[in-house]
């Protein structure tokens, strides 16, 4: 990491989070707004783009900048304001979702809404616009700002609320680091009464089974998702398991003192107690081929079969990736896709069949596949919709990845079709096309005016966006 001097020489490698994709960018970490203000003065200058970057954690090029500059606003990390009465929070960009409850779960609080990992920044989530295992009854992460401030490369700096400045809130929420820099969030927090979740996990057998238990059970509790074992065929296609997990009420848990505490919630340095963690993903590479995922996810499949119910810390629920560090590097050199799409609950299930088919057949399988219950949002770059997602992880080598990325553009074929949508955090195939077909080209255009007024001199720009809204 560089330091926030403004020379342009120190050019750096940069990595997607699933390490299949490099570009060599100047990285500058601001501290501050006025350097952050100098760094646009200073790329307008020398005629450089500028690409925004939180942790880096998007699977895709969102922040990445092959040639141009890349600002971390890891830097600007602070939380400004804390109010434990109304859980109330106002934090710099680069606050991290771990930092985040780390400070609010003492005082009985926990974000509304987050990752299935605790390192990403606010910044990078709003600019996402980061949905959770609860979307279907909370929305993302953007219903829960109460106000930003954002820094424009004009250098005007703005304040937005969905009463003021409206259009702004809702498109900078989801513009991907594309209209302007998010310098200050004030987000409300979730009240909590433990440090604890009721999560129930039962068996699906089939894509189906799958499906209906997300839709059935979803108004029943607080959080649901699913776990895909996409090595299944036949009549298993889409078999899991579901976990939904619910809040407990005050008084339910006679240790809240004890379970709001972050000494409770943190993970185990060492994996049962003997292997330490940051080893595991070189003895997880080992089962990286097809027969391995598929041996593993059979056997996880079979240990699903017995229903289950128990207490779990919400940073153990929510944050279940993050318990094996690295574990992106056990996928080998050419890393890993991410491909999530989104598809309305009528034709969840058709689509997802033939994609899941076609996989399998093309000798393709996704060695990992959640699903999740969803409902639209009304932010500009949404990928909600009234139905599910489902995000399959697939191994990239140097033979298949050209096979690998014409799998996935017949997949965007199937969900237009269906009428589905994607994530720009995730799939690093969306072509110009799809993205006009499932935005909307009005949405397109209206994102490329508010552009032209916040960015009148196409300062920011990022790998994504050259490849999908590119002229
Ligand atoms: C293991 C894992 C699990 C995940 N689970 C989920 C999940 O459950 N739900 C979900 O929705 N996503 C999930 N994601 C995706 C992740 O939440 C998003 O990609 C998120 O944007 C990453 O945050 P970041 O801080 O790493 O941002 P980056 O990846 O660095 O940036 C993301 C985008 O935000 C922009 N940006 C960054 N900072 C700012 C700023 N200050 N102002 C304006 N724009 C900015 C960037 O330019 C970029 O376009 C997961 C990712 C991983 C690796």
């Amino acid at each position: 990491m560089t330091n926030s001097t403004l020379s342009l020489e120190r050019l750096t490698t940069l990595e997607n989070f699933g390490h299949s994709l490099q570009a060599q960018s100047h990285l500058y970490q601001p501290v501050n707004t006025e350097e952050l203000a100098e760094l646009f003065r200073q790329a307008k200058k020398s005629g450089q783009t500028v690409t925004l970057r939180g942790a880096g954690r998007s699977y895709n090029d969102a922040a990445l900048n092959g040639g141009g500059i890349v600002v971390s606003l890891q830097a600007m990390n602070r939380i400004l304001a804390w109010n434990p009465e109304t859980g109330i929070v106002t934090a710099e960009p680069g606050v991290t979702l771990q930092q985040l409850w780390q400070h609010v779960l003492p005082d009985g609080w926990w974000p509304p809404v987050v990752s299935g990992t605790m390192f990403t920044t606010l910044g990078g989530c709003l600019g996402a616009n980061i949905h959770g295992k609860n979307n279907f009854k909370k929305g993302t992460i953007g219903e829960h700002v109460l106000e930003f401030t954002a820094r424009l490369p004009t250098g005007a700096e703005i304040t937005c609320l969905p009463t003021k400045n409206g259009d702004l809130f809702y498109s900078m929420i989801s513009g991907l680091g594309m209209l302007g820099v998010f310098t200050s969030i004030t987000l409300q927090m979730k009240q909590m009464y433990s440090g604890l979740l009721n999560v129930h996990a039962f068996p699906v057998h089939n894509l189906q089974e799958q499906l209906a238990a997300l839709m059935e059970g979803a108004p029943q509790h607080d959080y649901i998702v699913g776990w895909l074992d996409s090595t299944a065929g036949g009549k298993s296609l889409g078999r899991g398991q579901i976990h939904a997990a619910d809040y407990l009420a005050a008084g339910d848990d006679p240790e809240a003192q004890k379970t709001l505490q972050v000494a409770y919630q943190t993970l185990p340095a060492k994996f049962f107690g003997l292997v330490p963690k940051n080893l595991l993903h070189y003895f997880m590479a080992t089962f990286m081929i097809n027969p391995g995922v598929w041996l593993v996810n059979t056997a996880k499949y079979v240990a699903s079969l017995r229903r289950g119910e128990q207490r779990q810390a919400h940073a153990a629920f929510h944050f279940l990736l993050d318990y094996v560090p690295d574990w992106e590097l056990s996928y080998g050199r050419g890393g890993l896709i991410q491909y999530q799409s989104f598809l309305p609950k009528e034709t969840a299930l058709a689509a997802w069949t033939e994609i899941l088919t076609i996989s399998q057949k093309r000798g393709l399988p996704s060695y990992l596949g959640v699903t999740k219950r969803h409902r639209p949002d009304k932010f500009l770059l949404s990928h909600a919709v009234d139905g599910f997602s489902l995000a399959l992880d697939f191994k990239i080598t140097r033979g298949n990845r050209a096979k690998l990325s014409a799998m996935l553009q017949d997949f965007d074929k199937i969900v237009l079709e269906a009428g589905g949508r994607f994530y720009f955090a995730k799939n690093s195939e969306t072509s110009p096309e799809t993205a006009r077909r499932y935005l909307g080209a009005e949405t397109v255009e209206r994102f490329k005016a508010l552009k032209h007024r916040t960015d009148p001199n196409h300062l920011l720009e990022s790998d994504l966006y050259r490849r999908v809204f590119g002229e």
